[in-house]
């Protein structure tokens, strides 16, 4: 198995993109700390791994808080000892709006879940594992990043620096044996954040939620949504040693859609 021995924090993992994370991370034998601020659905994704043969444990966490990011990363060492990976990967939408109509306190939110979260379990994990001399961090970054899309701003904004993020910590710590790799995803249309992208921007717009999953998925050379499964088949591969030479890159999982 290409991650056995190896602990990982897998947060945003209650439902959704982290879910099949967590899920591909146990199934090759990573122990999985499973974190998200909904305990019955943290609980749940663990109960599924447990029940199909893995390891994990689950906490209801909220990572826009500093002493909640500890508490996960101290409860991942009391569960299983060292973390080998972190996978950066709760985040909102926040407000589907135009940037003049965001309020500062929702601007601050989206980038304490998107961005903020990532520098506080990232610093966390660090230490431990440059004393290893191992490790690996993979940040959910989006499409959002790199293209350009209306009513979204603190959104693009967050994922647009956490590649920022990305390519410094990489920096930093390739001497150290410590690689870190961002996702791009293009829409993955079955996630509860997709629904309320599609509400928000059916408001927004006055055309139908039917219409704007067509326009996505026409926005892709594929010409379809992405699953949760193909975004997790890409962070496997990037947290294992199969990508051993692969540091400060970012993976597009986008069926096609933006080409940088
Ligand atoms: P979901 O809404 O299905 O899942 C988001 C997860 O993040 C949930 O488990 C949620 O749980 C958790 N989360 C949200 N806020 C916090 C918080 N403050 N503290 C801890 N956990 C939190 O969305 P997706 O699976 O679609 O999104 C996962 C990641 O993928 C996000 O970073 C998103 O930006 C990115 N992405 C998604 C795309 C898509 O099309 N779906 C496209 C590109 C990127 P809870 O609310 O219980 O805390």
């Amino acid at each position: 198995m290409l991650l056995s021995g190896q602990v990982a924090i897998v947060t945003g993992a209650g439902r959704g993109i982290g879910r099949a994370i967590a899920r591909a991370l146990a199934t090759e034998g990573a122990a999985v700390m499973v974190t998200a601020r909904t305990e019955s659905e943290v609980r749940l994704v663990a109960g599924e791994i447990s029940k199909a043969g893995g390891r994990a444990t689950a906490l209801a966490a909220d990572v826009a808080h500093e002493a909640e990011c500890e508490k996960i990363v101290n409860a991942a060492r009391a569960a299983f000892g060292g973390i080998h990976i972190l996978v950066n990967n709760a985040g909102i939408y926040g407000p589907v709006q135009p940037a003049e109509q965001i309020t500062p306190r929702e601007w601050d939110q989206v980038m304490a879940i998107n961005l903020r979260s990532a520098f506080l379990l990232s610093r966390l994990v660090l230490p431990e594992m440059y004393a290893r001399g191992a490790g690996n961090i993979l940040n959910i970054s989006s499409t959002a990043a790199k293209a350009a899309y209306q009513w979204n701003s603190p959104y693009a904004a967050s994922k647009a620096a956490l590649l920022g993020l990305t390519r410094t910590l990489a920096a930093e710590a390739a001497r150290h044996g410590v690689r870190v790799n961002a996702i791009c995803p293009g829409p993955v249309a079955e996630t509860k954040m997709s629904e309320e992208l599609r509400r928000g921007l059916a408001s927004q717009s006055g055309a139908d939620e039917a219409t704007i999953s067509q326009q996505m998925s026409l926005g892709t050379l594929q010409g379809r949504p992405q699953t949760a499964e193909e975004i997790a088949a890409a962070a496997l591969f990037l947290v294992s040693s199969r990508a051993s030479a692969i540091t400060g890159q970012t993976l597009n999982v986008d069926g096609g859609s933006v080409f940088y």
